[in-house]
């Protein structure tokens, strides 16, 4: 069947409201991911049975029309209140998967700027964060109109990389790292560093006209459930100052709680949020504790700035894998210089991704780390030797699963692993680090290792802490994890839940909404939760449709 006969008939069943058949054009495995069009949510349907209960739910209040294919397997379509993009993947007669996506309200499309700041007043919108993931929302919502303040702890926008180790370079190309509007120009870097990161969101924050406080850390916030607002207390010149926004986005990242063991004497140590560069510890002995990005990077940084003696103590498995591999396997078809000559631009980028159900993203990407482990069979081998413990994940599936799944213990080799394969980064794997004192660590396995420095390169707790920290526990408790996919692997335990847990989405709590992620994410996302957002304040009506269950607690 061509596609353009199945969106037919599928548009057609859609508007006789027949929801037998209008399910009965999937798989009966199939899957419909729907972004706020159908469902006021991030939903995917997995199967027949959930397709028609979507339906069931939302049909009557989408009232869907317009379908229309933009060539072989993308479509437009409207919904009462706005219009939308799809992608399709039909296999035979049948759906294996669709996507459908709100892009904009009809009426409240995104508007020119009139050059007119905006007026002082409580915002309707208030974001606690001002990384990469509240300044892109900030720039989303002051396109649509919508009265948004970022508060930010830090002085300037920006550093949140800023402040980070100074070898740090992102691991991701440029391609997929652009902010909403304003991509880098042609001559960035692949690979940019940190600061030139932290530089262009500062500039970006600046042009785009953001409402945006720094040195303004947000202190506390209760909903106010009689009046349907948030109280919330913002630290500004050294004043409490509250304001009483209808939505809070906590935006407040995934790097922020600092994980340290509690080994007797960890004091001691520093977190790697802490470390800044090697030049102080030439000539030193140096333990990291980790294996994951920070733990190579600071560990060859420390190489390079001279150090007597780097060591890392990997407890657990790593996926490595290398950058240039990552580059032509992984990322090459959607994000790169070929793929923008073949016309495949950022959104198109970003949608195919999304286009693409996370239960169906290991089985794509298994055949990605086979022809990897292939290629690169000298790196692993070498890596073997050295006694590095590496995996692939746990089925396999490599690095985008687990960022997905918990969001660490990966390593995109730049450098790092050679310098282990050599010998210039000592190794203890298999071991943890039971106790330290003033020079040295002890292992698991009874050994002392001298130290001058020892780094914990252990990453950072969930983002449920945030709303625990600044709300209450309750609210926490109430909220549930944030992130993860309820993949039942290690730090994502089932259910399966099928999408980013309270990710951009209506989570338990009434006006509370969590942001962030990668670069991509952040872009891609963002325009979700600000037509979520915009609808809202719109009074567009805006029936959620399943908001997930509670499974873990914060
Ligand atoms: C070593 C390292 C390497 C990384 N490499 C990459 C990479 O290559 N590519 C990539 O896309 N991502 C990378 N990341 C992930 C990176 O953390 C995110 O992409 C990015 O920082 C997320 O942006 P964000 O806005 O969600 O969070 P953040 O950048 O962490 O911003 C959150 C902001 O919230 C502020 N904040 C927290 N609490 C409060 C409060 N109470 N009041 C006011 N403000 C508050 C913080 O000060 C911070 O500025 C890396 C992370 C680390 C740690």
């Amino acid at each position: 069947m061509k596609p353009a006969d199945w969106l037919q008939n599928f548009s057609e069943a859609l508007g006789r409201g027949d929801i037998g058949e209008a399910a009965a054009l999937f798989e009966p495995g199939g899957f419909w991911r729907d972004l706020v069009a159908f469902t006021w949510n991030l939903k995917t349907c997995e199967g027949r049975a959930e397709i028609g209960a979507m339906l069931a739910a939302t049909l009557a209040a989408a009232k869907p029309q317009s379908f229309r294919m933009q060539g072989s397997e993308w479509f437009t379509f409207e919904t009462a209140v706005g219009r939308g993009v799809g992608h399709l993947r039909l296999r035979d007669k049948h759906a294996w998967t669709l996507l459908t996506a709100l892009q904009e309200l009809k009426g409240f499309e995104e508007e020119r700027e009139t050059g007119v700041a905006s007026p002082p007043r409580d915002p309707y919108v208030l974001i606690v964060g001002g990384g990469q993931g509240g300044i892109a929302l900030a720039a989303r919502l002051k396109r649509l109109s919508v009265p948004a303040l970022v508060v930010e702890k830090n002085e300037r926008a920006g550093d949140s990389w800023r402040k980070r180790y100074q070898s740090l370079c992102l691991h991701d190309p440029v391609w997929y790292d652009h902010m909403p509007y304003l991509p880098f120009p042609e001559h960035w870097p692949v690979f940019s560093p940190k600061d030139r990161i932290a530089d262009w969101l500062e500039m970006y924050a600046r042009v785009m006209q953001l409402d945006y406080w720094g040195s303004a850390p947000c202190r506390s916030a209760r909903f106010d459930e009689d009046r349907n607002l948030w109280e919330v207390v913002v630290e500004r010149n050294g004043e409490p100052v509250t304001l009483r926004p209808a939505h809070l986005v906590l935006a407040t990242g995934m790097s922020g709680f600092p994980e340290v063991p509690r080994i007797p004497g960890h004091e001691k140590a520093i977190h790697s949020s802490r470390y800044r560069d090697g030049a102080a510890w030439q000539g030193r002995r140096c333990v990291v504790v980790g294996a994951g990005t920070s733990a190579h990077d600071i560990c060859a940084d420390l190489v390079e700035s001279g150090a007597a003696e780097v060591t890392m103590i990997q407890r657990a498995p790593t996926i490595v894998a290398r950058s240039e591999t990552l580059m032509e396997l992984a990322w090459g078809p959607l994000y790169s210089e070929q793929a923008v000559a073949r016309g495949i631009t950022t959104p198109i980028a970003d949608l195919t991704v999304a286009s693409l159900p996370f239960r169906l993203l290991p089985s794509f990407q298994q055949p990605v780390y086979e022809e990897m482990r292939r290629r690169d069979a000298e790196l692993y081998a070498g890596l073997e030797k050295a006694g590095f413990l590496y995996n692939f994940g746990e089925d396999g599936s490599g690095i985008h699963s687990l960022y997905l799944r918990r969001g660490a213990g990966y390593y995109i080799e730049t450098g790092a692993s050679r310098m282990i394969i050599e010998g210039r980064i000592r190794l203890r794997s298999g071991v943890s680090v039971e106790a330290m004192n003033e020079r040295s660590v002890w292992l698991s396995e009874g050994e002392e290792l001298p130290a001058d420095l020892v780094v914990f390169a252990t990453g950072y707790g969930s983002m449920n802490q945030w709303a625990r920290e600044l709300i209450s526990p309750e609210v926490a408790d109430r909220v549930g994890k944030v992130w993860g996919l309820g993949s039942d692997t290690k730090a994502d335990p089932g259910p399966w839940v099928g999408e980013l847990r309270n990710m951009w989405k209506p989570t338990q709590q009434p006006n509370l909404w969590f942001h962030g992620g990668n670069l991509m994410q952040s872009r891609h996302y963002s325009l979700y939760l600000a037509l979520q957002l915009k609808a809202r304040m719109e009074a567009i009506p805006t029936p959620v449709y399943y908001v997930e269950p509670v499974h873990h607690k914060a």
